[in-house]
């Protein structure tokens, strides 16, 4: 079932946190962290608010104003968002995009920080999975935001021998590699098409989908059609939890690969940022049962 907060219980005191996007609708972030103030009993509540593209900037002078303690912030804002901000954590500079603010409040006045918690919720994650992932090769599908994260997280965490980056634009690619070769010189970084990435996709330990390729409501597609490249030994990892089976984990399962869908980051990401409103760590392995529970009963 659906925790929601008892209406009765939120008072003048209740810390109110937000998502800011368009849309929202279909977010699992209310559900998250709701539940998650739920286990922890502490007094907040968090709201979906779709804001119009035009109208970001009044929406976070609007939130300041208001006094709430944070947000998130998803699609169309996570680069848009940059200009309005006082502080912007290294992790979301590198990334390019910001998925969290954090309001402070001073008597005269207020600073806005924001950071983005992709990297320490693809690494909460797979710490969850507990799988061995040091001196590993990897392949990351994808060169927007996810894959930088993801990318990044791979490289500070494991270090491994190589990491290759598949795009359908090489030279967006390009640009992430980049970016990406500052943060160690111990691995080999290379990028390559789709149509030349067999050979490294069937050497590669770790598989991540970081492309929306295979998400509801496209359950057909797949960002890798050839199955016959994955085998035991491999963890394909998709970032896409909706639906919790993709075409891809499917066919990487049937030859023997282990599986992991986006649940966990999604869950992974959201503890971080809940520690940056509350300071408390969220009960992360109840909340993903909430998740599943509740995915379970509605997908
Ligand atoms: P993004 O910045 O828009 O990047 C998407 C990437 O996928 C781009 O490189 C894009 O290529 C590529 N792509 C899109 N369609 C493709 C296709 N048909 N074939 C090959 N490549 C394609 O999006 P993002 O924020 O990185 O998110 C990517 C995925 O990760 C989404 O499904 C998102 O829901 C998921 N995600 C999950 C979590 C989680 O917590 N589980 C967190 C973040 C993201 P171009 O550059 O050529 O457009």
């Amino acid at each position: 079932m659906r925790p929601v907060k008892d209406l009765q219980s939120i008072s003048g005191k209740t810390g109110v946190v937000t998502l800011i996007g368009n849309p929202v609708a279909h977010s699992l972030s209310p559900l998250i962290h709701n539940e998650a103030f739920r286990l922890t009993g502490l007094d907040y509540v968090y709201v979906a608010m779709p804001v119009h593209p035009d109208r970001l900037r009044e929406a976070i002078v609007g939130l300041a104003a208001l006094g709430v303690k944070g947000s998130n912030v998803t699609v169309p804002f996570k680069q848009q968002v940059h200009d309005l901000i006082d502080r912007t954590s290294d992790q979301a500079k590198f990334i390019g995009a910001v998925n969290t603010l954090i309001f402070d409040y001073e008597d005269d006045g207020y600073t806005i920080r924001a950071d983005n918690t992709d990297i320490d919720g693809f690494l909460q994650s797979l710490k969850l999975q507990e799988s061995n992932l040091r001196n590993t090769t990897a392949v990351v599908l994808g060169a927007g935001g996810a894959a930088r994260a993801v990318s990044y997280a791979i490289l500070k965490e494991y270090q491994p021998e190589s990491l290759t980056l598949v795009a359908r634009n090489v030279e967006k690619g390009l640009v992430a590699a980049d970016v990406l070769s500052t943060v160690t010189e111990e691995t080999n970084i290379s990028v390559t098409s789709f149509e030349e990435a067999g050979e490294q996709i069937r050497n590669s330990r770790l598989i991540v989908n970081a492309t929306p390729v295979g998400m509801e409501p496209w359950e057909d597609s797949t960002p890798w059609e050839n199955s016959a490249d994955f085998h035991s030994g491999q963890l394909v990892y998709d970032l896409i939890y909706a639906p919790a089976q993709t075409r891809l984990l499917k066919e990487a399962s049937k030859r023997g690969a282990e599986t992991m869908n986006g649940i966990d980051m999604l869950v992974g990401q959201a503890a971080a940022s809940f520690k940056h409103w509350t300071g408390v760590d969220m009960p992360v392995r109840e909340v993903i049962a909430c998740l599943q529970n509740y995915l379970d009963s509605n997908g």
